[in-house]
C-alpha cells in the first residue's frame, strides 16, 4: 500500500473527540504570532510572580506537547502510542541549569529514563542535550579554543570540567549499551557545537563497534553539514565504527542569523529554505545509500522528505520496518505523518519530553513559537483536525 498522509482517522485515532477539540483550540491560538509573542513574554513573569497559571498550562500546551511531569506519567502516554505501533524517544525535557550539582542530577534522570526505556518494548531511544550536563560557557570556550583542536588544553580548570562532562556521557552510554537503548545527542547552536561533535565522534568510536548505540545530530540548515555528515562517515569507516545519524533541519535559525549579523561573520545558515531542503534530502539519501554502515533517524515533519525516503526504500527493496531506518516527529506535532506511517509498519516514533511543568516551559515556548512561525504545516494540522471532527460527527 502506498504511503499517504491524508487519512485523518488513522492520524487521530488515539485522541478522544474532547481532546481533539482542545487541540483544535490550542493550535488556532498558537497560530497567532501576537498571542505567542505575548505568552512567551508573560508566562515567565507570571511564574516569577507566583501567579497560579500552572493549571492553565497543564491543560493546554503542556498536555499537547509533553508526556507528563514524571516518568510514570509519561509511561501512560508512551503506552498509548505503543498501542498504535508508535515508538517513543524519551527526553528529560528540562532546560539547562548551570552548576555541577545540577549536571549530575540531570545525568541521574537520563540514566533513570534509560532504565525505564529498557523495560518498555516501544522506547528504543533516549535523547541527551549536552547543555543539560555541561556548562554553556565551557562549551563556548572549547568551541573557540584552537588549543583544544591541537590536542593541548592550557586551562586546567576547563580541562577538569570537560573531563567531568565526558565521564557523565560515558556513564550514560555504559548503561545505554548494557540495556540496548540508543542515545541521541541533540544538536545545538553553532557556537557550542564543535565540542559536542567531537565528543559524539569519540563516543561513537567506543560504543558503535557492533551496533549503533550513539547518534549525533546533523542540522541541514547549516551550509557545512552535508559535508560534515560525509566526513563523519569517512572517519567511521576508517576507524571501524558504525555511524548513527539523526537528521534535522535545525531549530535556531533566527538566533544564528542574528548573532552572525551582530558579530559580523557570514551566517552559517543556508540563504533560503530550498537550499536547506535540498541538503536535508541529499543527506537522507546518502544515509540510505550507505545503510550498511549508517543508522538513520529522519527527524522531520516535512511530508516531502518522508515520502522521498520511503519511496527510495521501496525502490531498493527495503522493507518498511528496515531496522537501520527510523522516522520521528515531536509529540503534539505531525500526527498525520506518524500514525499513517505506523499503520504501514515503518519504525516511527514520537519525541516525548517529560519533566516538572515549571522546568519545561522554555521547551513549550519554543514549540509554540515554532508552530506560529511554520504556518503552512500548522495550518495543515488544523485543517486535518477539523476534517476528523466532522468525520466523527457525520458517523454518529
Ligand atoms: C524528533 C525531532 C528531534 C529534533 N531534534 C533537534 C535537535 O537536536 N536540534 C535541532 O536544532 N533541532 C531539532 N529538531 C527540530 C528541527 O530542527 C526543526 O526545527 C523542526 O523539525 C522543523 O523542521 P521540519 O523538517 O520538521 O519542517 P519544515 O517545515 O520542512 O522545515 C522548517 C525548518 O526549515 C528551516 N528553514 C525554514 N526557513 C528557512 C529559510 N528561510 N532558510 C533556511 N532554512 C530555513 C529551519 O530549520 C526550519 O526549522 C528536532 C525535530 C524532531 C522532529
Amino acid at each position: 500500500m502506498n504511503l499517504s498522509f491524508e487519512n485523518t482517522q488513522n492520524a487521530f485515532a488515539y485522541k478522544s473527540t474532547s481532546d481533539l477539540k482542545k487541540a483544535k483550540f490550542l493550535i488556532s491560538v498558537i497560530q497567532s504570532p501576537i498571542m505567542v509573542a505575548l505568552a512567551t513574554k508573560l508566562t515567565p513573569i507570571f511564574i516569577k510572580l507566583g501567579l497560579p497559571i500552572n493549571g492553565i498550562l497543564r491543560n493546554t500546551v503542556f498536555k499537547q506537547f509533553v508526556g507528563g511531569e514524571t516518568l510514570e506519567e509519561s509511561a501512560r502516554a508512551s503506552k498509548l502510542l505503543g498501542s498504535y505501533g508508535v515508538q517513543v524517544i524519551l527526553d528529560y525535557g528540562v532546560e539547562a541549569k548551570e552548576g555541577e550539582e545540577n549536571f549530575d542530577h540531570v545525568t541521574e534522570h537520563i540514566i533513570e529514563a534509560i532504565d525505564f526505556a529498557a523495560t518498555q518494548n516501544n522506547i528504543p531511544f533516549v535523547s541527551v542535550k549536552l547543555t543539560g550536563i555541561a556548562s554553556h560557557e565551557l562549551l563556548e570556550n572549547l568551541n573557540e579554543a584552537p588549543r583544544l583542536r591541537s590536542g593541548v588544553h592550557d586551562s586546567e580548570s576547563e580541562e577538569a570540567a570537560w573531563q567531568r562532562v565526558r565521564e557523565r556521557m560515558y556513564a550514560i552510554c555504559d548503561v545505554a549499551q548494557e540495556k540496548g537503548v540508543g542515545i541521541l545527542l541533540d544538536a545545538e547552536e553553532t557556537w557550542i557545537q564543535d565540542p559536542i561533535d567531537r565528543l559524539a565522534i569519540e563516543l561513537m568510536s567506543v560504543y558503535n563497534t557492533q551496533k549503533v548505540i550513539v547518534y549525533n545530530t546533523y542540522q541541514l540548515y547549516r551550509n557545512d553539514r552535508l559535508n560534515f555528515l560525509q566526513l563523519s562517515h569517512r572517519i567511521a569507516k576508517e576507524k571501524n565504527f558504525l555511524l548513527g545519524a539523526k537528521l534535522v533541519r535545525g531549530a535556531y535559525m533566527e538566533k544564528e542569523r542574528a548573532r552572525a549579523q551582530k558579530n559580523g561573520y557570514p551566517s552559517p545558515i543556508h540563504e533560503n529554505k530550498e537550499l536547506t531542503d535540498k541538503d536535508f534530502d541529499a543527506a537522507a539519501l546518502y544515509c540510505i545509500q550507505n545503510k550498511e554502515t549508517i543508522s538513520l533517524l529522519l527527524a522531520t515533519h516535512n511530508e516531502q522528505s518522508n515520502l522521498q525516503i520511503t519511496s527510495e526504500m521501496g525502490k531498493i527493496g527495503l522493507s518498511n520496518n528496515s531496522n537501520n531506518i527510523h522516522f520521528s516527529q515531536l509529540y503534539g506535532m505531525g500526527d498525520h505523518i506518524t500514525f499513517n506511517m505506523a499503520v504501514l509498519g515503518y519504525n516511527v516514533s514520537k519525541y516525548l519530553p517529560f519533566g516538572p511543568i515549571n522546568e519545561v516551559i522554555p521547551y513549550l515556548m519554543r514549540r509554540a513559537e515554532e508552530n506560529s512561525s511554520v504556518n503552512g504545516q500548522t495550518n495543515k494540522e488544523l485543517v486535518m483536525i477539523k476534517q476528523e471532527l466532522s468525520r466523527r460527527k457525520d458517523k454518529k
